[in-house]
């Protein structure tokens, strides 16, 4: 099929008559997959093997498509880590409620919307409100009353991102309901016996909720992102080829995804040893951004910090492979080091003005600009609304 269609491309371009040692039906075949946007697992996965020149073909198209849908711009979202109190017990993650060497805190009402206030000031469009997981009624009370005040500034110029894990559905309808627009609730492994290799087998952590989850966010309205984490032990590529396809099913708005990094003070160190290198963390997640792009050209992208804490330039690579929107951190520096998802993050000591007149050249020198002081919505999920 592919070599039939290779001659009848050369056919038509008048060059039939190329010595036949110039082809190479690996390469073409691979040209072809690159042009398409409906991919199949198999073709994923020869995506996703890409390495040197090839790898940055794939890249390249990622960026290509992006261009093509979206523009060269980039939406920020100020992210505000408003507690590291957490319920749940993940087995990859150090706030994990068994971590006993977390300082545990919770921002003060006054400390969220200062940060708000901040975001709003530099031009940032949006905050994102990001926790360990709570799901008791002074918890849920508190972040709805918070989501209307942070809409009182400048009468709702600012657009609201959540991810605070699972919760029930009158939950997310109230902060829904609040002002709240676009919540943010990775799958971390579409496929559930990964998912349970990750998370203890119970039912606080139960797969089937999640997926509820992400179901219950569409139904009511919300602008629904997931993600995973890319290098996990024992993960493979069909496992990354499924995530892929599990986010083209669920037709979700936007996706977060970044390398997976080993925590010592949690269950899943055990077996670092099973982890990619770092580099090699990188270079799959680079190309399961361009692969995403070229399936789902309209989405929202998140470049995630986890990438700059594997590469110095990795935020920037995201960002140039097909990803869109940055969560510059606004938590007040006395707390950054305390939510401690995974060990040495990206920029903990940079001031959020650092921060920003360093995003803009960074993202320069890549040819990207930031689009200041608007939500930045997911076009995939705006077009769909206005229909
Ligand atoms: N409690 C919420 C939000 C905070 S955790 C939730 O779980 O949805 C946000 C994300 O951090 C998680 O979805 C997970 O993908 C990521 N994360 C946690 N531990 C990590 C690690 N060790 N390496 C990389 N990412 C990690
Ligand atoms: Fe808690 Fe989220 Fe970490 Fe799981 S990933 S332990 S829910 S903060």
């Amino acid at each position: 099929m592919q070599v039939s269609k290779y001659f009848h491309d050369l056919f038509l371009s008048g060059r039939l008559f190329l010595p036949l040692q110039n082809y190479d039906p690996m390469t073409h075949a691979f040209k072809d997959i690159l042009r398409k946007q409906d991919l199949d697992r198999e073709e994923i996965k020869v995506l996703l093997s890409a390495e040197g020149e090839r790898m940055q073909e794939l890249l390249r198209r990622g960026r290509e498509v992006k261009f093509s849908h979206l523009d060269n711009y980039v939406h920020l979202r100020g992210l505000i880590e408003f507690g590291n109190v957490c319920e749940k017990n993940c087995l990859y993650c150090g706030l994990r409620r068994d971590n006993a060497r977390v300082d545990r805190y919770c921002l003060s009402d006054e400390e969220v919307l200062s940060c708000a206030r901040l975001a709003h000031e530099l031009g940032y469009g949006s905050v994102a409100l990001q926790s360990g997981e709570r799901s008791d009624p002074a918890f849920i009370a508190r972040i709805e009353q918070l989501v209307r005040e942070i809409k009182k500034i400048d009468n709702g110029s600012l657009g609201i991102t959540l991810s605070l894990g699972e919760q029930s559905e009158d939950t997310y309808r109230r902060w829904f309901e609040a002002g709240a627009h676009r919540y943010l609730l990775r799958i971390e492994s579409s496929t559930e016996e990964l998912y349970y290799r990750i998370h203890p087998r119970n039912e606080k952590h139960s797969f089937r909720k999640r997926l509820d989850c992400l179901e219950s966010l569409k139904r009511l309205g919300w602008q629904t992102g997931t993600g995973v984490m890319v290098g996990l032990p024992g993960q493979t590529l069909d496992h990354l080829a499924d995530d892929l396809l599990f986010f083209k099913r669920m037709d979700v708005a936007m996706v977060g995804l970044g390398p997976y990094i080993p925590h010592p003070d949690t269950p899943l160190y055990r077996l670092r040893d099973l982890v990619p290198p770092a580099a090699e963390r990188m270079d799959l997640t680079l190309k399961m951004i361009a692969v995403l792009r070229i399936m789902m050209p309209e989405i929202n992208m998140v470049a995630a910090t986890a990438n700059q804490t594997v590469d110095p330039q990795g935020r920037e690579k995201a960002i140039a492979a097909g990803a869109n929107v940055i969560m510059p951190n606004l938590t007040p520096g006395e707390y950054r080091e305390s939510y401690f998802i995974y060990p040495d993050k990206a920029c903990v000591k940079d001031r959020p003005d650092q921060c920003k007149s360093c995003l803009d050249i960074r993202l320069a020198a890549i040819g990207h600009q930031i689009l200041y002081n608007a939500w930045g919505d997911s076009l995939a999920f705006t077009k769909k609304d206005r229909k």
